[in-house]
Order: structure tokens, then sequence, then C-alpha cells
């Protein structure tokens, strides 16, 4: 079994809390390494390796700084096969899914290659007689990131290539339930030439990160995660001073208008519902199907979900691989015993697959809810597995309401074949992220990415061009290059003009 270890000022560190936490094989549900779990001190300590590599990383060229990230991206295309496979063991999700995964987090890096173009300021020439203006764009110092186990690679790369772009040093804490990825990013960035301590990649749970989130010396905290932690890492690090960005938990709705294309939003459906087992934040949850279009959309879900080929991640033709451990898979499946108490018609039932040779592995099948209500917990909370919910709403109003109620509001989709719905939709909806005809809506890494409500905690998304805006701060300045005529001291509140 391996041991992992940290990666701090470019090298390999042993862990030394003496504390380590299981990391598993989700096929074969067998443990693969253990990684160490970061103590207060350790945690400290890659705080003060950050802080002495930032002068000099923050005073590199933006020029040079952007082409640490052109290798960077480089390097990732080399090891694309290697990185989906590590995460695509630890995950579960298959491997394709695990490189789409991937290349939305390059693309991150891509945008970061621009930093020199993002970062520059604002000049005003001539604000009053003789003055000009500008203003810059700084990097912060320290800065944090925290992340899921859905997705090792995409979510650390939403952050940290912006981050270390615009000057900052960053520590990754990444999920302790699928390290090795996040591991390899790290050596990466050193192969492609950052210069050590300018990121470092922290093991741990609890311990590291309330240790982080409170250090004087971390400027910034990203995290992305469930939102009971999301909103206490908010409240606490604002609470210390600390700017923060903190995404949460989702139950995203997509409404099949009656107009629809069938066909296609079945095959939408699929992708968005059981794609990643459903371990995805963007991961549709629920159907809403308007009027008529319940039963069509039930009599063709049902032979589809019952014929998903559900198997080994790394077997090329899986469409489903298993969850992340047996304590998850355990919650889904009580999640659907629930369903049931409450009422909801269980059409497909996925709890009891078994993998032939892979008995031990962290299996379901997909299954398939009809007749849910608002009233529901399987409605109200997230599952996070490959658990769909279908809710019949009598009307477009119904179907409006439905997400917009809902606490969270990360994605939502509408299918429709009529403009006018749609654009309707897309205005009143209260969800951050909308689809048209497109499941999950996404947003590329030159948009920003983050929900509305219980589903985002701070006012800055992650990536895009509000990346550069939170991992930076505005310094505004006013020139004067006097003359000679010496006007002598001003008592008023200067005015320019
Ligand atoms: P999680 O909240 O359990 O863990 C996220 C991170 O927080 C991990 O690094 C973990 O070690 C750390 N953590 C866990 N408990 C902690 C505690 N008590 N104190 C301090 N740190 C703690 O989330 P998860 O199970 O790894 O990921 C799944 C969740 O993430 C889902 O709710 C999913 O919707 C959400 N998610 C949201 C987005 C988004 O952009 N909104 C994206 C991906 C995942």
């Amino acid at each position: 079994m391996d041991v992992l270890y940290h990666y701090v000022g470019g090298a390999r560190v042993a862990g030394t809390s003496g504390r380590f936490g299981p990391v598993y094989n989700a096929s074969t549900g067998e443990e693969a390494a253990s990684v160490p779990l970061a103590s207060a001190d350790e945690a400290r300590e890659a705080v003060a390796t950050a802080t002495r590599a930032f002068a000099a990383w923050a005073n590199e060229t933006p020029v040079n700084r952007a082409r640490v990230m052109f290798r960077f991206k480089a390097l990732i295309e080399r090891d694309m096969d290697k990185i989906a496979e590590a995460l695509s063991r630890e995950h579960g999700k298959v491997v394709s899914d695990a490189k789409g995964s991937i290349t939305r987090g390059l693309e991150v890096v891509e945008f970061a290659c621009g930093i020199p173009h993002l970062t520059k300021g604002e000049f005003s020439n001539g604000v009053g007689r003789g003055i000009d203006m500008y203003s810059m764009r700084q990097p912060l110092g320290v800065c944090v990131g925290i992340t899921p186990f859905n997705f090792p690679a995409m979510v650390p790369l939403w952050m940290f290539p912006i981050a270390l772009a615009c000057g900052n040093c960053f520590i990754l804490k990444p999920s302790e339930k699928d390290p090795t990825v996040p591991l390899m990013l790290g050596e990466m960035l050193s192969e492609a030439g950052l210069p050590d301590g300018v990121f470092n990649v922290l093991n741990g749970d609890k311990e590291a990160v309330e240790t982080l989130i409170s250090d004087p010396g971390v400027a910034a905290v990203s995290f992305v995660g469930s939102t009971p932690i999301a909103q206490s890492i908010y409240q606490t690090a604002a609470g210390h001073g600390k700017r923060v960005q903190a995404m949460g938990g989702a139950k995203n709705h997509l409404i099949v208008m009656p107009d629809a294309d069938m066909e296609q939003t079945v095959d939408a459906l699929m992708g968005a519902a059981y794609g990643s087992a459903g371990e995805r934040c963007m991961a549709v949850s629920v159907a809403v199907a308007v009027g008529d279009a319940g039963d069509q959309l039930m009599e063709r879900l049902k032979p589809r979900v019952e014929s998903l080929k559900v198997g080994p991640s790394l077997d090329p033709e899986s469409e489903m691989g298993p969850l992340i451990t047996g304590e998850h898979l355990a919650k889904v499946k009580g999640y659907v015993d629930l369903g049931i108490e409450e009422g909801a018609d269980l059409v497909v039932d996925g709890r009891e697959l078994s993998i032939q040779g892979y008995e031990k592995g962290f299996f379901m099948g997909g299954c398939l809810f009809d007749q849910v209500t608002d009233e529901m917990r399987i409605w109200r909370e997230e599952i996070f597995g490959p658990v769909l919910s279908v809710v019949r709403a009598p009307d477009f109003e119904e179907a409006l309401r439905l997400p917009s109620a809902h606490e969270y509001g990360n994605g939502v989709s509408i299918f429709t074949r009529d403009g006018d719905a749609a654009r309707d939709f897309v205005d009143r909806v209260q969800v951050g992220m909308v689809g048209v005809n497109v499941p999950i809506p996404v947003p590329m890494a030159f948009h920003g990415f983050g929900g509305w409500k219980r589903s985002a905690f701070g006012d800055m998304n992650q990536h895009g061009p509000d990346g550069v805006r939170f991992y930076t701060r505005t310094k505004t300045i006013t020139t004067r290059w006097p003359t000679g005529i010496r006007a002598g001291a001003e008592f008023t509140m200067p005015t320019l003009g």
C-alpha cells in the first residue's frame, strides 16, 4: 500500500502528525494508499514556506508567470492519460469522463496564460490640471484552496492557475479521499519551472483547514464543497479578515416542456443524472416534467436507466463507475430507502447491483423515482449519487417555481422548442447558471462559475474575470509632477478639475 505525502517547498514531504486517512480504489473497494493528515504545525509550516516564496514570485514579470502556465498546459496534455487513470481509480468516474473534467480545468490554465493582458490596469490622462490617475492589480500574498472529492483535478484547476499567474503563492488542501492527482499537479508545476514554495499541496482534514483559514499569513481562501462546510469556512475565514469565496452543494433541475425533443431530452438526462455516478455539483438530480411531458418522459427514461452499463471505472465499456467510498454509497442508498418511505414511486431500483469480480467495489445501479413532490426530503436535500427524481408539474409557472424556491441555486436547465418560454425562464429563474437545451451549463474558463443562494457564499465567481478580481487587489495612483509653482498647504478636501 502506498503511503502518500505532502508537496511543500517543491519537494515531497512525509507527514509527521502520525494521523493518516484511507484512500480507496473505488472499483475494487481495496484500501490502495494512506494519506497523511497534517497537524496544525505542519499547516503553519506550509504557510511559512509559501510566505518566503511570495516576494520573488510577485516580482516576476507577468509574461514570465504566463510562460510557466504555457509549460504547465503542455505537461497536462502530455500526461493526460496518466492523470485520468489515477483520477478514475481513486474517484471511480470512468476514464473518458475524467479526461473531460481535466480538460475543463486545462481551459483555466489556458485562460491564465493571458494574464499579462488580464491584469492590465486603467489609465486616465489629465483628470486634473497636470494630474494623471491609474490603477494596477497586485497579488494578495498566500492564498489557500480547499477542494472536494468529486473533481480532484478540475476544481483545484479553477483556482490556482489564476492565483499563481496573478503573482500569489498557493496552498492547496485537496480532499483526503482522492489526493493523488493534486500531488501530481504539484510536481508538474515544478517541472514547468514554478519556483519552489510558490505552490504547495497540504493533505489533511478539519485540523489543517481550521489552521489555514485562521492563520494571519493567509490572505484569501477559495473553498468548494458541501454547503454546511462552505458556510462555516466563509464565516470563519471572513471573521479572520480574509477574502473568501465558498461554493456549496446543489440540487439542479431540468425542466422538460411538452414541446421538447423527447429523444434529445432523455439523452441529456441520462448523461447529466448518471454521469460520474451523479457526483457532480452540476448533476441534474430533478427532472420537472410539465403537463403531458411526464408520461412520455417516463416511458423512454425507464428502459434507459435499467440498461445503464455500470462497471469498473477503467473499463472503457462502462458508462458509470462506482461511488467514492462505502460510506457515501450507504448514504445514497439510505436516500433511496427514504424516498420510498416518503411515498415516491421507485421505478428503477439500483440498490442491489453487484459486479462480478468487483463485489467489494462501491457500486450501485441507477435509481429513478417518479411522483416526487417538494415536500419530500429527496427533493429538498442533495443526494450526490445516481438517483434521478421526476416531479410532475401542471404548467410552466410551477416548473419555474420549483428551482427558484429551492434553497440551492447552482444550475438549472430548460428543454423546449419555444423561444419565448425559454427567454422568460432564463430571465425569471432564481439560479446562477442556466442552460437552454443544454443539460449541464458549466461556464467556460473565460466566464465565471458560481451558483446563487446556498450554493455559493461570497460575491465572486470561480475563474473568469472574477478569478482575476478575486486573486488581486486594486491600487489606484494619482500623480502630479509640479513644475515649480507652489500653491502652499491646502486644508480643504482636494477636488480635481
Ligand atoms: P466536503 O464539504 O465534505 O469537503 C470539502 C473539503 O472540505 C474537503 O477538502 C474536506 O477535507 C474539507 N472538510 C470536510 N469537512 C470539514 C470540516 N468539518 N471542517 C473543515 N474542512 C472540512 O465536500 P465533498 O464531500 O468532498 O464534496 C462534495 C460536495 O461538494 C457536494 O456537496 C457538491 O455539491 C459540492 N461541490 C460543489 C461545487 C460547486 O462549485 N458549487 C463543485 C464541486 C462540488
